[in-house]
């Protein structure tokens, strides 16, 4: 059974809060919680000058009594990471924590993001009411993340929208469907681990507080990626439809850059909720980027929003020097009448982080410029959930509806 935020909260009200007094959510201590299979985390406010040894102690009170429940109701806990933020937002303390407590055992902490061995995803809901229509019928919002040409950021834009979302509280699932050029086993530091397949479904790695599939795990390393358009088409139906992604509230698909055959076979075969334009502020990287937003219009896929990657670059001093210009894609956006989701900056960090295979990073910086990244990050993640939001509504509006006179 499928851990929830409900259970999670509900566990938390049995967690006394040493800071204000009362439990952890009576106090308002606890700010979101995300569940997903069996792994959950929390974010719970500090509290004015709450030391190091005693936010620990509530991470480990917290982890003791989901885990304690969990297991009385049979139910499996894989995982448990309690964050506390200050009253800015900023990360002060992690606890992780990992497997389940038995009699007298204290609890195990998790392998560093990244470096964790792939196992099977063991409470796959698959009885579960399905959530939407289609060969997908668990994933409640498709999007694809595309862009007019490569290197501008896609995947990075994609994976961090795909880990925004997770600390945001949803089940994400990532599918990298750029066949030609497959970065996630390296952004997600997929590298030790090993694709595993289980009742003939493939199984998504849970990596960074989300699930992931990569054409880059099922091909060999050195060999060159070239795919004909039905090899292609297989290619990304048996990624998307043969994967175990259980129950999830966003699938974000970053596609190949371009407008090709990958697309198209999507929309074929999904119901996208919309679709992501990346570009950079040069006017070059624009017209492509129209191009992209042409072919979605095209497949009839909505345009959730625009997101300008590369918009200035931070230096580790918190200045930023704007080496591409700014502000263009904002008015590409509002030219092509769709949302302008946000601007990511240029930053050491981002291109580390990708390199390390450790997105998560991305969102505890604490520097002037990983400050920067993780805000901009966050809100980009937080607009997305709104365009999504409101694209749902949209389509709900635009259900024929019953009447009976
Ligand atoms: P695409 O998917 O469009 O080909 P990637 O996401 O693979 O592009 O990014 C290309 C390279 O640029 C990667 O090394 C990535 O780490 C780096 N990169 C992307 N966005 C940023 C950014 N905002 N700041 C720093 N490096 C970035």
């Amino acid at each position: 059974m499928s851990l929830t935020k409900d259970f999670v909260t509900s566990c938390l009200t049995g967690v006394p809060d040493p800071i204000r007094g009362k439990d952890l959510v009576s106090s308002g201590a606890l700010l979101w919680v995300s569940a997903c299979d069996t792994y959950a985390s929390v974010r719970l406010n500090a509290g004015p000058q709450a030391a190091a040894p005693v936010l620990q102690q509530i991470a480990q009170l917290a982890h003791s009594k989901v885990a304690q429940i969990a297991q009385r109701n049979g139910q499996q806990l894989d995982s448990f990471i309690v964050e506390f933020v200050d009253d800015a937002g900023g990360v002060v303390h992690t606890a992780k924590f990992g497997g389940m407590l038995s009699a007298g055992e204290s609890p195990k902490p998790s392998p560093p993001p990244g470096s964790a061995g792939h196992e099977p995803i063991p409470g796959l809901n698959k009885s579960a009411k399905p959530a939407g229509a289609g060969p997908l019928p668990g994933v409640r919002n498709i999007i694809a993340v595309g862009a007019g040409k490569g290197g501008v950021g896609k995947s990075s834009i994609a994976l961090n929208l795909a880990v925004g979302l997770a600390r945001r509280g949803h089940a994400v699932g990532l599918l990298d469907a750029d066949i030609y050029g497959p970065s996630m086993p390296t952004m997600l530091g997929l590298a030790p681990m090993e694709q595993a397949v289980l009742a003939g479904r493939l199984q998504p790695f849970y990596v960074h507080g989300i699930k992931a599939i990569t054409i880059g795990k099922l091909v060999d390393d050195g060999r060159p990626l070239i795919w004909r358009g039905p090899m292609a088409h297989g290619a990304f139906k048996q990624l998307a439809e043969q994967t175990a992604w259980g129950e999830l509230d966003y699938l974000i698909i970053d596609l190949p850059p371009g407008t090709g055959d990958i697309a198209l076979t999507m929309a074929q075969s999904l119901t996208l909720s919309g679709a992501v334009v990346v570009c950079t502020p040069q006017k070059v990287a624009q017209d492509d980027a129209v191009r992209a937003a042409g072919m979605f219009k095209q497949l009839g896929i909505p345009i959730l929003g625009v997101v300008e990657n590369m918009s200035a670059f931070i230096g580790d001093d918190g200045k930023s020097y704007e080496i591409f210009g700014k502000g263009g894609a904002e008015v590409m956006a509002q030219k092509l009448g769709v949302p302008f989701l946000g601007a990511v900056p240029i930053t050491m960090s981002l291109r580390e982080n990708s390199d390390k295979g450790d997105p998560t990073a991305n969102f505890e910086g604490q520097q002037a410029a990983g400050v920067r990244l993780r805000e901009a990050l966050e809100s980009l993640a937080a607009n997305l959930e709104s365009q999504a939001a409101l694209a749902a509504m949209r389509t709900g509006a635009a259900r024929p509806v019953l009447t009976i006179t």
